[in-house]
Parts: structure tokens; sequence; C-alpha cells
């Protein structure tokens, strides 16, 4: 549950126009022996947040939404292009080692394997160890050989909500899921990787909506 604390004064408003809906700005203004310019604050916040609903020449109405309803909508309107980050992506033939280098030099924990420019796998920071305990000799042995592949690879579409997104890395325990677009070719389907989220994304876009006021 979301705890989200209204002002006194604003919860007195939410009161008032749920009593007396529809009310104007004045009659509420009256009710609480303010002016309508200390109350216009209150009610842009309220009405932003989807608790009232102003109609012209009406008044204020209650929406009946909670404050967790209102939130979660707003959650489940952002979708997943307009946090998209760039991928990381190799071929399956490179090298253990060169993928870890690339790991290093672009800084993410999570790099994308494609073959001839489609995803074919993922491989993570513990693919990596696995591997280098294992004694593989990471100069030979190719990324492809150690990837989580397809058909397992949890994915994401750019029309997606990053609340669908969250959910997936959460049921799937992994940091990061790759972009991708459908595409078809020579009868059978296969995916561009044009992006990346990972719980960095969704990090941010918890610090966006909190520092929202
Ligand atoms: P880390 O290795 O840093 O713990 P993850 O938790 O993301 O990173 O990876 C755990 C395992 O899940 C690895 O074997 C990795 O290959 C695999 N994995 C990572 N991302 C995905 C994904 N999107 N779909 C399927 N498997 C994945």
């Amino acid at each position: 549950m979301i705890d989200i604390q209204f002002s006194t004064r604003q919860n007195k408003i939410i009161e008032i126009v749920k009593e007396k809906q529809p009310i104007s700005s004045e009659q509420i203004a009256s009710m609480l022996k303010v002016t309508r310019a200390t109350l216009r604050a209150d009610l842009s916040v309220l009405t932003m947040m989807g608790m009232l609903d102003a109609r012209p020449k009406v008044g204020y109405f209650f929406t009946g939404q909670s404050i967790n309803t209102i939130f979660a909508n707003q959650i489940k309107d952002i979708k997943v292009k307009s946090f998209v980050s760039t991928p990381v992506v190799v071929d399956e033939e490179t090298s253990i080692y060169n993928a870890i280098v690339t790991l290093f030099l672009e800084d993410v924990g999570t790099i994308f394997v494609t073959s001839k420019g489609y995803l074919v796998g993922v491989v993570s920071r513990k693919d990596f160890l696995k591997s280098v305990i294992g004694n593989s000799d990471t100069n030979k042995v190719p990324v492809g050989l150690i990837m989580t592949r397809m058909p397992n690879i949890v994915m994401a579409y750019p029309e997606e909500t990053m609340y669908d997104v969250a959910v997936k890395i959460i049921n799937h325990q992994v940091d990061s899921l790759p972009v991708v677009k459908k595409e078809e070719s020579e009868g059978k389907i296969h995916y561009k990787v044009i992006g990346r989220i990972s719980k960095t994304n969704i990090t941010s876009l918890f610090v966006d909506l909190g520092a929202k006021k």
C-alpha cells in the first residue's frame, strides 16, 4: 500500500467535495474560510492526481478513486520506449575474453548475443564467472557456448509498459531484458535487439516518480 500524505487542508477539501459535489471553488473557499487564491494550488494538486475532477461551469467532483488506484494507473501508462537504454550486443562467435572486456568497457552486467544480427542468447556476470571457474579457455571458447539461449530468453517490447517489464524481471529473477522488434525472414520469426531495460531503468523511473511534486 502506498501511503501518500495529503495536507490537512487537502483532506478537508476532499471531504467537502465528497459531500457537496458538484461544488465550486468559491463555495469550497468560503466553507474553509480561505481565499480562492489560497485554494488554487491544493485544487490543482488534487485534480492532477486524479482525486478530483473539475468540470467548467459545474464545479468539482470526487472521482472515487483511491490513491493506490491513481498511482497504479499512472505507472501502467509508462511505456518501455520512453525509458529504454542502448543495448550492448556481441556476435555469438565472440570469445568469452572479448565479451568480458566489452562488459567492463560498456559498464553493463548483461550482454545480448546475436547471430546474423538476430537475438540468440544472453550472457551475464554469473555466466562469465562460471566459465572462468570451470577453466574454460576464455580466448578460444565463444560466448555462444556459455550463454542462456533462445527460446528461453525473456524479452520486452517497446509498446509494453514499464510495469509489465518490472513484473517479468521479478518473476524470472533476471537483471535485464532485451527490448526487441519481431521480424520474419525465410519463413521464421527472429528478434532484432533494439534496446535494453535493466533494474537500473526501473530504479530511475522510481526516482522520477518520487521526484514529481
Ligand atoms: P547475474 O549473472 O549478474 O546474476 P542475472 O540474474 O540477470 O545476472 O542472470 C542470471 C542468469 O539468467 C544467467 O544465467 C543469465 O544468462 C540468465 N539471464 C539473464 N537475463 C536473461 C533474460 N532476459 N532471459 C533469460 N535469461 C536471462
